[in-house]
């Protein structure tokens, strides 16, 4: 692609589909990211060619040449959003503008060619498009997008590469908590930091989620349900959970949420959760959270709710917290009122239910 020329896909319809009858069959109980659709997207960048080879085509294993450079290097990033039918028939996605914005970003910090915004938002059209019967109707279910890319040159040099793959893959997902929103159990991990100042903490990359399956192993091992990292430096400040961020309720009704330090993930349901609230007439401080803060604001009872976001779960009540030395349990230990208000307020945006002031819904079909 030369002088912002539109990139051309190529279609190649999958000659085998999933028949109708199995697909909806697969559809009625699709847990997550276990099924995913008969297509994907791949485009392939080279230096000196930039991108180029766009295509929607059948969904299948990619062949990789051992020494393919991120097998041993690492050089991976990703995104994560959802399309939602729409009550009227329709196709929706929410700010896709921003994981567009954001894989960009990663793709800069991790020395990889970042993909034009326009291009990635053209793929997610392109697959829904084609993969239009994939995406869920019943109440909760949608189609989770997982744009990817990695460095494809057949080099062992330590060095960006020279080529790289684009691709996008769907998986239609049923509700993340079966039975109602269930608040969860966060270990705050003393042995393991996640992302320190100056590391790849704000990049969407596979290795954060490499570095953290440990400490998630230990939380578990501890009979929680989700890890907490501390800041790399102090060892002290509340930075996020693996995958998601995290938001305190004090009881005059304000929030408070991790500054961004360059170690947090920007999340774009974060980033969504301070504009609702601020609209809403409420108080939100980004600023750093010490670990003693909130043990302490707990046990006076100043603090009312605790929660973590992102696009998987959307908000997530986090009721008890353990540690090497204790527990806390954050007011009555149940699911607060600002969290499942925002949460319900956020999803019916989301499907299209609510009025959209900030102009987060973006129309596929
Ligand atoms: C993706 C991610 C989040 C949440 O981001 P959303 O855009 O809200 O889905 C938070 N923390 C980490 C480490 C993440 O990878």
């Amino acid at each position: 692609m030369s002088g912002g020329d539109k990139l051309d896909f190529e279609i190649r319809p999958n000659p085998r589909p999933v028949a109708a009858a199995e697909r909806e069959a697969l559809l009625a109980n699709p847990g997550f990211g276990r099924i995913f659709t008969d297509h994907l997207v791949a485009i392939r960048w080279a230096e000196g060619k930039g991108w180029y080879d766009a295509r929607v085509e059948p969904y299948g294993p990619i062949q990789l040449d051992p020494a393919t450079a991120v097998l041993h290097y690492a050089q991976e990033i990703f995104e994560g959003l959802k399309a939602y039918a729409a009550d009227d028939g329709g196709v929706v996605l929410f700010r896709p503008e921003a994981n567009a914005a954001r894989f960009a970003a990663s793709a800069r910090r991790m020395a990889m060619a970042p993909l034009p915004e326009s291009t990635f938002l053209d793929s997610l059209h392109k697959l829904i498009e084609v993969d239009r019967g994939w995406v869920p109707t019943a109440d909760e279910g949608s189609l989770y997008l997982r744009p990817f890319m990695y460095a494809s040159e057949v080099f062992l040099g330590v060095k960006p590469a020279s080529e790289y793959l684009y691709m996008l893959i769907a998986s239609p997902v049923g509700p993340y908590f079966t039975g109602g929103v269930k608040p969860v159990t966060v270990w705050v991990s003393d042995d393991y930091t996640r992302a320190a100042p100056g590391g790849t903490g704000e990049a969407k990359c596979g290795g954060n989620y490499a570095a953290s399956l440990v400490a998630q192993a230990e939380a578990i091992s501890h009979g929680c349900d989700q890890v907490v990292f501390l800041d790399a430096v102090h060892r002290r400040y509340v930075d996020e959970l693996g995958g998601m961020n995290v938001f305190f309720v004090y009881d005059d009704g304000t929030l408070v949420t991790p500054e961004l330090s360059g170690s947090i993930l920007p999340g774009i349901t974060r980033d969504s959760v301070i504009t609702l609230a601020r609209h809403q007439g409420r108080t939100v401080v980004e600023r750093q959270v010490s670990f003693d803060e909130w043990r302490a604001d707990a046990a006076s009872g100043r603090l009312r709710e605790v929660f973590a976001c992102g696009t998987a779960a959307v908000l997530t009540p986090i009721g008890q917290a353990r540690w090497s030395g204790g527990e806390l349990t954050v007011a009555d230990g149940g699911p607060g009122e600002v969290t499942m208000g925002l949460r319900q307020q956020l999803v019916d945006i989301q499907r299209g239910r609510a009025a959209d002031p900030f102009g987060w819904v973006h129309r596929v079909l």
